[in-house]
């Protein structure tokens, strides 16, 4: 077993190759391999029907059969196995309209987008890289395979892909390749943008961000883009480490509301109130200690570091921990004290009650204690939310 394999990866490849078809490692885990990474999840692409594959294995899930990836369930892990397949005319610069089963890997290596994810390892270790894959990853190049034109005519999606991978990998693009992603930019417009969030997702993750959206608007992709600015200063990305802060700085510098940005990029409602979190924080100019309260540390020191506040690191910190509660649960008052001590208070006028005792513990009007928030509720609220 190599170091890199698990218990599951080299379960199914010996099964596949038991059973007499040929199996190799390939995609993303190879090239994590190649540059010294533990490869995320590790996919095989083998010779074998999906039919085939599904008959040797106990639990399988079908994925996407006539595309060839069946999903193979090994005690916890799910393995990608995938049938050696080449793809032929793509007559709407998305998917291949038709995929064709092949028994060579060579055949099946030639589809794949560039050079570091089309190369394989086999069982006993030994590399096959048919287009000197390893040789651009010790230059730090991301390279097209084969014609740098054809291939993104082929699948617009490749484009973005490989300023994606700038971000995580901090490669450069060849120059072939470079050149061909401006020359075909117009034909991002066909993709699903479903496909395109996903990799903005993995784009914002990378540590290379700036430098990928540097090419981006150098290579003019972003006029294909939903809902761009000519132009956009990039420093703030360089404090982006998760997706969601990387779709804030996205919506800001492109003045887009969260609705606006949730609507071109189909974002989820999850997504689209989180960022509409950070554009209000964003805007805040005193940070009181209600804002603090209100707000994560995560989100405190993001919007810190993108405004270049003032306060420290351990200010905020602190700010936080001396808070007199950290959230509605500390709260010393809850529905039911409200029901029990305020039977008159009904309908909105509870949650407002609430809300109005919980900003004043946190500014320290009250104290958290049951009996004085009573006597301050009775001087200060009683009268406009608890009397009918
Ligand atoms: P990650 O580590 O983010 O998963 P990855 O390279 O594994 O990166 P995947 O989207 O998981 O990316 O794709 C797996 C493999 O399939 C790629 O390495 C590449 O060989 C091939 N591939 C994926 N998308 C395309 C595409 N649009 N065109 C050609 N080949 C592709
Ligand atoms: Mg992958």
């Amino acid at each position: 077993m190599f170091k890199w394999e698990t218990e599951g990866s080299r379960f199914v490849m010996e099964r596949l190759l038991e059973a007499g078809h040929e199996a190799v490692y390939v995609g993303g885990a190879v090239r994590d391999i190649a540059l010294g990474l533990t490869p995320k999840d590790i996919d095989i692409a083998t010779a074998a029907t999906p039919e085939e594959i599904e008959a040797l294995f106990r639990r399988t899930i079908d994925v996407g059969k006539e595309h060839g990836t069946i999903i193979v369930l090994v005690g916890e892990e799910q393995l990608e196995v995938t049938t050696y397949r080449s793809e032929s005319t793509y007559s709407d610069y998305r998917r291949p309209d038709k995929v064709t089963f092949v028994r060579s890997l060579h055949e099946d290596l030639k589809r794949r987008d560039f050079t570091m994810n089309a190369m394989a390892i086999n069982h006993e270790g030994r590399w096959i890289d048919p287009f000197n894959g390893l040789f651009h990853i010790e230059k730090r190049t991301i390279q097209a395979v084969g014609q740098a034109d054809e291939r993104f005519e082929e699948d617009a999606l490749r484009i973005i892909r490989a300023v994606r991978f700038v971000s995580t990998l901090g490669f450069t693009i060849e120059s072939e390749t470079q050149r061909a992603m401006k020359k075909h930019a117009s034909l991002l417009s066909h993709l699903a943008v479903e496909r395109i969030k996903q990799e903005f997702d993995k784009m914002f993750r990378g540590d290379y961000l700036v430098q990928a959206l540097r090419i981006l608007y150098e290579t003019g992709l972003h006029h294909y883009l939903p809902e761009t600015k000519e132009e956009i200063t990039l420093e703030s990305f360089e404090y982006v480490e998760q997706p969601i802060e990387g779709w804030v700085l996205w919506a800001q510098c492109h003045q887009l509301a969260s609705t606006e940005l949730a609507r071109a990029y189909k974002l989820s409602k999850k997504e689209r109130e989180a960022i509409a979190r950070y554009l209000t924080l964003l805007q805040e100019q005193e940070w009181t200690p209600w804002i603090v309260y209100c707000y994560s540390l995560d989100e405190l020191l993001f919007v810190r570091r993108v405004n270049a506040r003032c306060e420290t690191e351990s200010e905020l910190r602190q700010m936080k921990e001396r808070l007199p509660i950290q959230s509605k649960r500390d709260l010393a008052f809850d529905g039911r004290d409200v029901k029990q001590y305020y039977p008159n208070c009904r309908g909105k006028n509870i949650g407002q009650l609430l809300e109005e005792i919980e900003r004043a513990v946190v500014l320290q009007k009250v104290s958290n204690d049951t009996e004085e928030i009573i006597e301050w509720v009775n001087e200060h609220v009683y009268e406009r939310l608890c009397i009918k």
